[in-house]
């Protein structure tokens, strides 16, 4: 009964750590807080009296709340969000202080950017850089700090984050699209968004267990580890009951999210044991991709109280499946269409089709970006290996819409669908399953019915990277369609004319069929010539190719400046991952495995010996040893062809050669060392095996 007492319905405190429009109503003057909704919905920029006025009601909320600090929140290219806090506290004359907040505090700050990657920008240009104010996503309160979602540039202009470029691209692709509506007679809209709901996968292990692995702590993978006697193969795990510690974790971080106006919906188990995932309601691109940053932060920190550890990389076992992250996007114009959403009249289903031409155009002309998007070190143990979707970028739009697309081609009515005739522009189309019966879970960026799906990234990597790119290519897409439909003389005929061609050049992207088969990749590459970019050094190096950069360019999304630096900054990271991953290797083999080999060989041949000394045949301790010393042999000289690959490495030019080397070279004779140790593993005494086996780590919650 007290339990019942205590309870707190959701939307009673659903979004109180979080300044949102509700607050801001509430606490600034109406002109004010109209110029402040104009910044958010419109993009246009904030005055410095309407900035103070919004900092000071900002601080006032903060303190009432107990925040002593503020902190400007960014996203640099390490992939995880920085923070530098600043006491709200100005000294008095007379040895006091007062609690203050100026408009250009919350505007402007200026972190040392110094130590943060910038892929040579800092070098050529200057070493400051500093933050700028993100006013459409909301300030919240964390650990008694005022958080403020910012960009973070150079003092030269160039961009050192991942949000920049992200708002930038929803700036560009809101632009084109509303061209198209323009076309379609829509005078109403004046925004068009761009929508994500990414559905983040994890692993949830002991973290006594995990505190016993020097490659999880410092690498958040086992980088050895025999294969547990049960794994994935029973599909019992996939939405299975939650167990009761697993249950408590999720409530417990639900309530946080929550807290922080993070719409977290969806919890279940997922396939691998041990793996989880969480999925919150879409919102807009860089909101989205602020409370990912702000969720994955969250999963870490409430899984220390309850002693465990949330593991975010993308592989952390072998053998099982590795964890995704799958990027839902759409766009939606601020007149209320889900411009994905096929639609009831014939006027919408030509509007929707105009929108999916472009996709289907722009993910086959720049497949490689999209790919090289989800391209890291811990994703290359998933795509093109064996998992999750292949490295090939195709597209799945389901059998429904492929026969309208094939109709539209050859100028000829769809015949029956859900009992229904039409002809394209004409009759309504049906209405697309939205169930998962008609879902199609190989593919890398696959149609949900009113909305995409990208299912190539990982689980640890940002979102933003990719949904500038998604939006950019879709701007440059629909930029082309634009200028020729605005100049046409017979709209309909023009664009029907554009739709057929559009389809008949591009639609070797769409594969409705099993994206994981050896078949697809051979007929992709050799019949439909689509990229197959198996690791991120194959993708990474893609990202300068002029056609690309070009249009960045054109958009004002990236430099060519900028985009060099931040391949280089890609390629350098995957370097040094490959770098710390193989240490970690050499000193765990070194200092436990060897050592533990060779204590265990000892205590099999004492046993012998004292067999032998009462007359007993000894030949399974004999043979044992000797098995045990052959395979230490086998490890010993493993590790020194690793240490040598491992200085040679450093030897290399850095970039693309350094990488190459990494992968070729280091990460090739990883996997040999690791192969050994995990065969001596199962011949080794579990009392004197020095890690937790991955039966522990998986089954021990
Ligand atoms: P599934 O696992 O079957 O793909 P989920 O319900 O787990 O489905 O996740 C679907 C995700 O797609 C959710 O985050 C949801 O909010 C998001 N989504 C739904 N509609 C849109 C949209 N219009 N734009 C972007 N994301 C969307
Ligand atoms: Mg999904």
């Amino acid at each position: 009964m007290s339990e019942q007492k205590e309870f707190k319905s959701v939307s009673d405190f659903f979004g109180c750590n979080v300044f949102s429009d509700t607050v801001m109503r509430e606490r600034l003057p109406k002109n004010v807080y109209k110029s402040v909704l104009k910044t958010k919905t419109l993009g246009i920029a904030l005055d410095q009296d309407v900035a103070d006025v919004v900092a000071n009601a900002m601080k006032d909320w903060a303190v009432e709340k107990g925040a002593t600090h503020y902190t400007h929140w960014f996203q640099p290219m390490t992939g995880v969000t920085a923070e530098k806090h600043d006491a709200f506290i100005t000294p008095t004359s007379d040895g006091n202080v007062i609690i203050e907040f100026s408009g250009k505090e919350l505007i402007k700050g200026e972190p040392d950017a110094s130590s943060f990657p910038s892929g040579g920008l800092r070098a050529t240009f200057e070493a400051r850089g500093y933050t700028a104010w993100d006013p459409t996503s909301c300030a919240f309160i964390k650990d008694n700090s005022l958080y403020i979602p910012t960009a973070f540039c150079s003092y030269t202009g160039e961009i050192l984050d991942k949000k920049t470029p992200l708002l930038r691209s929803m700036e560009v692709v809101s632009e084109q699209a509303l061209r198209i509506l323009r076309l379609f007679g829509n005078d109403k809209a004046t925004r068009v968004t761009t929508t994500v709901g990414p559905e983040q996968e994890y692993f949830l292990v002991d973290k006594k267990y995990y505190d016993m692995r020097e490659d999880l702590i410092l690498t958040g993978r086992t980088l050895f580890g025999a294969k547990p006697p049960k794994g994935q193969e029973l599909e019992d795990h996939y939405f299975g009951n939650i167990k009761q510690r697993v249950s408590d974790y999720m409530k417990d971080l639900d309530e946080e999210l929550w807290k922080l106006g993070i719409y977290a919906k969806t919890k279940h188990n997922e396939v691998a044991p041990a793996q989880h995932e969480l999925a919150p309601i879409f919102t807009t691109s860089n909101i989205a991709a602020d409370h990912n940053q702000l969720t994955m932060e969250i999963m870490k920190k409430i899984a220390l109280k309850h002693g465990l550890v949330c593991l975010l990389h993308e592989k952390p076992f072998a053998g099982v499946n590795g964890s995704g992250k799958h990027n839902n996007w759409s766009m939606s114009s601020n007149d209320g269409q889900n411009l994905l959403d096929p639609g009831d009249t014939p006027q919408d289903n030509l509007q929707f089709l105009t929108f999916l031409c472009a996709i289907i155009k722009g993910v086959h002309e720049y497949a490689p970006l999209l790919r090289l998007s989800a391209a890291s070190a811990g994703n290359d143990h998933r795509l093109g290996a064996n998992e999750a979707p292949p490295a090939v970028v195709s597209m799945f739009i389901g059998s429904e819409l492929e026969a309208v697309i094939e109709a539209l081609e050859s100028g000829t009515k769809v015949a029956s669908i859900a009992d229904k005739e039409f002809i394209i522009g004409v009759d309504a189309l049906p209405n697309f399953p939205k169930d998962t019966t008609d879902r199609n879970r190989t593919s890398p960026f696959a149609f949900t019915g009113n909305k995409f799906e990208f299912r190539m990234l990982g689980s640890a990597d940002s979102i933003s990277c990719t949904n500038t790119i998604l939006n950019t290519v879709v701007a440059q897409e629909l930029c082309e369609f634009a200028d020729q439909l605005e100049n046409a003389d017979d709209f309909e005929k023009s664009l029907n004319a554009l739709l057929v061609k559009t389809i008949k050049e591009h639609k070797q992207i769409i594969f409705n069929g099993n994206g994981y088969s050896d078949e697809w990749i051979d007929e992709a590459v050799n019949v439909r010539h689509l990229p197959n970019l198996v690791s991120t050094v194959d993708a990474l190096p893609q990202y300068t190719r002029p056609e690309f950069v070009s249009m960045f360019e054109k958009f004002k999304v990236y430099t060519p400046t900028e985009i060099a630096s931040r391949t280089e900054i890609l390629l350098e990271n995957y370097s040094k991952v490959i770098n710390i991953e193989a240490l970690t290797m050499l000193d765990m083999a070194k200092k436990l495995i060897i050592p533990a080999c060779i204590s265990y060989t000892k205590s099999v041949c004492d046993a012998a010996a004292s067999k032998i000394a009462v007359g007993i045949s000894a030949s399974v301790e004999k043979n044992l040893a000797s098995k045990l010393s052959s395979l230490t042999e086998g490890i010993v000289n493993a590790v020194d062809s690793l240490d040598e690959k491992v200085i040679a490495a450093q030897g290399q030019e850095e970039g693309e050669p350094m990488a190459r080397f990494y992968r070729n070279e280091v990460f090739s004779q990883m996997q040999t060392l690791r192969a050994i140790v995990d065969e001596t593993e199962m011949c080794v005494s579990s009392d004197i095996w020095p890690l937790p086996s991955y039966s522990d780590l998986l089954f021990s919650i």
